[in-house]
């Protein structure tokens, strides 16, 4: 290990067609961490592309892969590890972050991965079938390609794991619940992170009760009281709450009963409606993307933008209540943390509720854009999911570092 690097953080999010990455050198903030550099490796399996840029722009890669070396996570982790190799010399030792979607009702913590962790997470499979066994191959790959780093797993669930049961459990048979069938509530890591900007800079919404809406492709929204995650709009899975880019959103379950019994669609069929094909994209037939609806004169594209704006509206009064009250609103995420149109229209008539909003502040993407008078404040704040899994990876090697001394 050299000493340079022994406490550099790389952050790996591996997904079904993506690797994503940034790494963290220690520097003298109150982090102990800087932003040295971030890319992703996207197309994997198909048509598999390159990018990186560095914050000082001494990086800015973009580069065409080969889809032959880079068809599944193991080829694109050997890519990124000859470009690491080149670009940063003496990575050795580095700890390695990985976010995992799915930490079960067991982790609500960040853990380092050894073979007793790494089962565990293979079991979470059936949870989330979609997204962990992609994290899991970015393990291997990872584990494989840095055999000496501290592997260190960050979960999506964590941060929810101390719901009250009436908000982790369905009205289901009893047993359900024991076998796993819960509201885990997704986005975790970039809830914390907005509440430690909190307890930085917000003190006293830090120790009150806000709603977080993190709005981009995946959108959720999080109730958090005195510090700690009460209610997600997410679920069981990251399909429920919100409608989302291509994801629904919460639906009666009765429809997916008519989609089995009348229609004789498959759960692999459903799976692929409900996950790809609905939300803005199924809603507007244009597309996914917030930027696209929001510049389209397609009346279906403003049904859509109407449609997700009433289901963020109806959930924000809902988790006041559950909050029974309410201090601050923090819009993040890249439609929360961009879109003035769709804070507007989310702020527009929630006076009742305590909220004056500063249309020029709004318009700005300030960081306040509540009035001075406002009862409650409304804030925009960038997320920084990697930071939060590379402060996480810190604090644990530190700490097993200083146990072993
Ligand atoms: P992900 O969930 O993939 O991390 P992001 O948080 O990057 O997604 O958010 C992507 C969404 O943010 C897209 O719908 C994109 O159109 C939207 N977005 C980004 N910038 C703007 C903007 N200036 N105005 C409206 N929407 C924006």
């Amino acid at each position: 290990m050299t000493a340079s690097h022994s406490r550099t953080v790389l952050v790996l999010n591996a997904g079904s067609s993506s690797l994503k990455f940034a790494i963290f050198t220690p520097s003298d903030d109150a982090d102990g961490l800087a932003d040295l550099c971030r890319g992703q490796i996207d197309g994997i399996g198909a048509v598999p592309r390159f990018k990186a840029s560095s914050p000082d722009g001494a990086i800015s890669d973009k580069l065409d892969l080969d889809p032959v070396q880079v068809s599944a996570q193991p080829g694109a982790m050997a890519f990124l590890l000859g470009w690491l190799e080149t670009h940063f010399p003496g990575l050795v030792g580095l700890t390695v972050g990985h976010r995992v979607v799915h930490g079960g009702v067991s982790y609500s913590a960040p853990v380092v991965i050894d073979p007793t962790v790494r089962d565990a997470l293979n079991a979470f499979k059936p949870l989330a079938p979609l997204h962990q066994p992609h994290n899991l191959s970015g393990i291997d790959a990872a584990i494989e390609a840095f055999p000496d780093a501290a592997q260190v797993a960050c979960f999506d669930t964590a941060f929810h794991r101390n719901h009250p049961w009436v908000n982790d459990t369905f009205a289901l048979p009893r047993s359900f619940y024991e076998e796993g069938v819960r509201r885990y509530g997704f986005h975790g890591l970039s809830y914390e992170y907005i509440s430690d900007r909190l307890k930085g800079s917000w003190s006293e919404l830090a120790a009150g009760r806000v709603v977080v809406a993190h709005l981009g492709n995946g959108a959720s929204m999080c109730a958090i009281k005195d510090g700690i995650s009460v209610g997600s709009t997410m679920g069981f899975s990251a399909l429920d709450g919100l409608p989302m880019g291509t994801r629904c959103g919460q639906i009666d379950p009765g429809v997916l009963l008519y989609l089995m019994g009348e229609r004789g669609m498959s759960a692999d069929e459903i799976s692929n409606l409900l996950y790809k094909e609905s939300g803005l994209k199924g809603l507007s037939g244009i597309g996914h993307d917030m930027r696209e609806l929001e510049a389209s004169d397609d009346p279906r594209a403003a049904e859509a933008i109407a449609y997700f704006v009433f289901r963020i509206r109806r959930e924000l009064g809902a988790m006041a209540s559950v909050l029974q009250g309410l201090d601050g609103i923090i819009f993040t995420g890249g439609i929360g943390e961009n879109s003035a149109h769709i804070r507007s229209e989310v702020l527009t008539g929630t006076e009742w509720l305590g909220i004056e909003m500063d249309k020029s502040a709004n318009a700005a993407s300030a960081e306040v854009i509540s009035t001075p008078t406002s009862r409650v404040k409304a804030l925009v704040l960038k997320t920084n999911e990697e930071l939060m899994i590379a402060r996480h990876c810190l604090r644990l090697t530190e700490g097993r570092a200083a146990a072993a001394e």
